[in-house]
């Protein structure tokens, strides 16, 4: 299972899909993720499970990282500041980084990426965007502060990727705390 990057409620600013015009030059339909208007330095956590690997450039997504794994990647975008190293292993819910405002940004916030993968393989990559899909629905997972240890997910956000998720997959982070 997979939720937000940032705990509680977070304004979203820009929908997925939002923009046509704006990401028509990145060659998508729209915005490929989902925008949370937050102040720089906000902590960014895990949505998920992966191994970490960093990025830095000036433009689109500035300072960034991915987060691989079999199943799913996830890419945070427009950071202020690393947490973790390059090729880390990591665990959901671990702090990530702080959020800011590099790359093409029009003012602090997190950027929120996420791709299907089958056996590491991007799905869908001709969807219009890249295999990026609408995660929306779990931006609402934090509302459950407790997540590492006896969170419920409901039926349609299990479903809501069409993947099976282990009942259990979320205890790994039993030593965890939120
Ligand atoms: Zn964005």
């Amino acid at each position: 299972m997979i939720f937000c990057p940032l705990p509680g409620i977070p304004t979203i600013t820009q929908g997925f899909g939002q923009n046509p015009d704006r990401y028509a030059v990145y060659g998508f339909e729209g915005h490929n993720g989902i925008d949370f208007g937050v102040p720089t330095g906000t902590e960014v956590y895990a949505p998920h499970d992966g191994v970490a690997s960093l990025h830095e450039g000036n433009e689109g997504y500035g300072k960034y990282l991915v987060i691989d794994a079999d199943k799913r990647r996830s890419i945070l975008a427009h950071l202020h500041e690393f947490l973790v190293t390059d090729g880390q292993t990591v665990y959901q819910g671990d702090p990530m980084a702080k959020s800011g405002n590099t790359g093409t940004s029009t003012g602090p916030h997190l950027h929120w990426t996420y791709k299907i993968l089958k056996n590491g393989t991007v799905q869908n990559k001709d969807n219009g965007y890249d295999g990026a899909v609408d995660v929306t629905e779990f931006t609402r997972l934090w509302l459950d502060q407790d997540l590492h240890y006896d969170a419920t997910y409901t039926d349609s956000a299990k479903e809501y990727l069409h993947m099976t998720f282990a009942d259990n997959q979320y205890l790994k982070n039993l030593n965890r705390v939120a």
